[in-house]
């Protein structure tokens, strides 16, 4: 039976909060929200393995907003301390220490900064090795926490803390955004899926499914961010389904290698998604770029392309 059907609307959400009221973050923070709902599935036999990033804030000795253990690396280890920390488990499990009840998940927590550059070669490395371990990034597309300067996560035409718009570069971000869930898959981890906290049933059914596999489980989550990207701190839950619902932020997973998108979008043009922020403020004015705002929407329109053909499905 595959347990991930039980999900099949928010009623099936389990109402226990992990993550307890109160933390130091940005009110509106998506990443947050899918942090939430991903601690309802995984639930509160887990240790979490911070790469320093937003999130470090969460715990701060002595105030933690968890029901779980919570454990800080730098920014480039985070998989390496997560290695340490499933080692520890299996020797104290095998050597009768603590019984096998009190086994842990493990799992690493990243921003985008630490996923798609610093922490890159680590994460790569415990795949290799086939970790047992949860992999989750939390992506607001830039370094959050010291400036929101640009990232190789960031999308191009965005402004961030260091691409402003000039006459030289009126797109701000000219660099394309990387594609961290292609690197990932190339490694072949036998579970990995793209979420938003818009999403939250299908977020649940992934992380649920994820349970029944060994090894790197890896989750990348668009993280709506109302300190970088400029917007009211209520809009989070609307920009993230605008993300999804033009293209720019595909729901999809990938078991052993293969991939299936478990959501396909309404298509709505782009614009409706960047003109909600002040990062792409500069697009449209004191005059309008047409030709970036073109270049991002056939970005989307050329990713979707051979995968809506093999559907079948028309835009
Ligand atoms: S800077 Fe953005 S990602 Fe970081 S805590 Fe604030 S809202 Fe969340």
């Amino acid at each position: 039976m595959d347990r991930a059907k039980i999900y099949k609307n928010v009623k099936d959400i389990n109402e226990e909060e992990f993550v307890l009221p109160g933390t130091p973050l940005c009110a509106g923070c998506g990443g947050l929200l899918a942090l939430r709902l991903a601690y309802k599935v995984l639930g509160q036999k887990v240790v979490i393995l911070n790469a320093a990033g937003c999130f470090t804030l969460l715990s701060t000795y002595p105030y933690t907003p968890f029901r779980s253990s919570w454990l800080y690396t730098a920014m480039a280890c985070g998989p390496a301390g997560a290695q340490g920390i499933r080692d520890a488990l299996d020797i104290l499990i095998e050597k009768g220490s603590i019984p096998k009840e009190e086994n842990l998940k493990v799992v690493v927590l990243t921003g985008d900064g630490s996923a798609y550059d610093i922490g890159l070669q680590s994460t790569s490395g415990a795949i290799h090795r086939n970790l047992d371990f949860y992999y989750i990034c939390y992506d607001n597309e830039a370094f959050g926490n010291t400036g929101f300067q640009m990232a190789s996560s960031s999308p191009y035409g965005s402004r961030t803390g260091t691409t402003q718009p000039s006459d030289a570069y009126p797109m701000a971000t000219e660099q394309q955004k990387k594609d961290l869930f292609e690197i990932w898959r190339a490694h072949k981890p036998p579970y990995m899926a793209t979420v938003s906290p818009a999403h939250p049933v299908d977020l649940s059914a992934k992380f649920k499914k994820a349970s029944e596999y060994k090894g790197p489980k890896l989750f990348i989550t668009l993280a709506p961010c109302p300190t970088g990207w400029g917007y009211g701190a209520s809009r989070s839950n609307r920009i993230a389904k605008l993300a999804v619902e033009c293209g720019i932020w595909p729901l999809k997973e990938a078991i052993e290698g293969k991939l299936k998108h478990t959501y396909i979008p309404k298509f709505k043009p782009v614009e409706e998604y960047l003109s909600l922020q002040g990062r792409y403020d500069h697009l449209f004015k004191p005059v309008r770029n047409d030709f970036t705002i073109k270049k991002i929407q056939k970005g989307i329109d050329r990713y979707w392309a051979p995968f809506l053909k093999l559907t079948s499905c028309k835009r």
